[in-house]
């Protein structure tokens, strides 16, 4: 009996050291602390904080309690030691981590400042090996979706949607795939995508605002692709400002009224759109990339060339199909495009977008334009403002300073087009013609 007692205690003992010692090792200790948030939500904020496997781990003390931070430490100590036993890629590197304000965001830290993610991500298995993979990279997300899946060996999960995608198209979708998505302290939804970024308040954002941004975003890096190659076609390495066509800010502010764009003393393009048309978006790229005038006699030639490239950088077919077909279709009789179309389900951005193709079509191509006044009250009509006596005919001006451009392209080409805009030289000068001379023969041309 003794004997089997004393070896019996001390493996107990053993058993009860080595308890102790796991216990210990796995145990999560918070203390008090405190941290500066320097930009998004400025301030200092109490915070809970737990060092565990490297990693600094700060909850907000009145937002999150200590049983559910230990929870959220040991879920994300997980997701990480996956992460790095799963990827060679991944620099294992000390991390932190803050957990603030009500239930909306969890997030990593870039560059003192935190990247807010909301909560309920974490609760789930795919968002949490993601938001690791963000925090190991300092925020910086810069694998598509697909490496996502091949790093964390996952291949069910699906990509994070913030919002249903029932009837995108097969582009919308892979345009979806490349496309990396944050959102900030201002709760602004921020989509990257071949270089640019998109923000966008989360209050104006629905189900099918998502849509059309996933729209804009897919035309977009179309649109910059055939930009660059349009630019190395007329042997033209830059933009007029230097600006770079893979650095660029869009603002979705969606208010209506004007969009606009802005050029910073870099170069750098940011672009604020008040509507969310496509056609809307190129004209406003183009400006980022064409030149700025004060010269009130080149004014309109950039608006045209920025339409003018815009058209020929995007064409629609779906749009080109409508008027062609519009054109052979007896029912169309009375002039009233908006009707026409919409007898044939047209939404009203289309509408406008084939309204326009259809008055360039006639102008530039030099088709009837005996109309010409009815096609302007119509433009006025259908698509101007409430105000519409100031804005009377707005949107063919717009129209005809493309087609008054595509004449001068004509006489000169492209390059030669670019190069006098980016010149100081005047149309006399230029063409050895003067400014009313051009228009005349450009009105002959359209109207022949
Ligand atoms: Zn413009």
């Amino acid at each position: 009996m003794r004997r089997k007692y004393l070896i019996i205690i001390p493996l107990i003992l053993l058993v009860c050291i080595a308890g102790v010692l796991i216990f210990l090792k796995s145990r999560i200790t918070f203390y008090e602390d405190s941290y500066k948030r320097n930009y998004t939500y400025s301030g200092v904020f109490d915070t809970i904080t737990a060092d565990y496997n490297g990693c600094k781990y700060n909850f907000e003390s009145n937002i999150v309690e200590e049983k559910e931070a230990k929870k959220l430490v040991k879920d994300f100590d997980e997701s990480r030691k996956q992460i790095i036993r799963s990827s060679d890629k991944v620099i294992q590197e000390k991390i932190n981590i803050y957990v603030v304000a009500d239930d909306r965001i969890v997030g990593p830290v870039i560059e003192d400042d935190a990247l807010f993610l909301p909560r309920k991500y974490l609760e789930d298995y795919d968002y949490r090996y993601w938001i690791v993979q963000l925090m190991l990279k300092k925020g910086q997300c810069k694998e598509s979706f697909e490496e996502y899946k091949n790093i964390f060996n996952v291949e069910s999960a699906e990509h994070p949607m913030l919002f249903p995608t029932k009837g995108f198209s097969k582009q919308q979708l892979e345009t979806l795939d490349n496309t990396e998505f944050f959102i900030n302290g201002n709760n602004d939804y921020i989509f990257k995508s071949a270089g640019s970024g998109f923000i966008i308040n989360s209050d104006i954002i629905d189900d099918s605002t998502y849509e059309k941004i996933i729209e804009l975003i897919q035309v977009e890096s179309i649109t910059k692709e055939n930009l660059k190659q349009l630019l190395e076609d007329i042997n033209i390495d830059h933009s007029m400002y230097g600006g770079n066509v893979d650095d660029i800010t869009y603002h979705i502010e969606n208010k209506g009224g004007r969009s606009y764009t802005i050029i910073d003393s870099d170069g750098k393009i940011d672009i604020t759109l008040n509507d969310l048309t496509v056609r809307t978006l190129e004209h406003e790229l183009m400006h980022g990339f064409f030149i700025d005038y004060t010269d009130l006699n080149k004014y309109w030639i950039e608006e045209g060339f920025c339409e003018y490239v815009a058209y020929i950088l995007y064409p629609d077919n779906k749009l080109v199909e409508g008027i062609s077909k519009m054109s052979v279709d007896d029912s169309y009789e009375d002039g009233d495009f908006k009707r026409y179309l919409q007898s044939k389900n047209y939404d009203d951005n289309d509408i406008g977008r084939m309204y326009f193709d259809y008055v360039v079509n006639r102008l530039y191509q030099g088709k009837d334009v005996s109309d010409y006044p009815k096609l302007k009250e119509k433009v006025a009509t259908n698509f101007g403002p409430n105000e519409q006596s100031k804005y009377y005919g707005l949107e063919l001006s717009y129209t005809e300073a493309m087609s008054f451009t595509a004449y001068l392209i004509d006489l000169k080409g492209l390059d030669g087009l670019f190069d006098f805009m980016s010149s100081d030289k005047s149309y006399e000068e230029f063409f050895g013609k003067s400014y009313v001379e051009l228009e005349n023969s450009w009105k002959k041309s359209v109207s022949e």
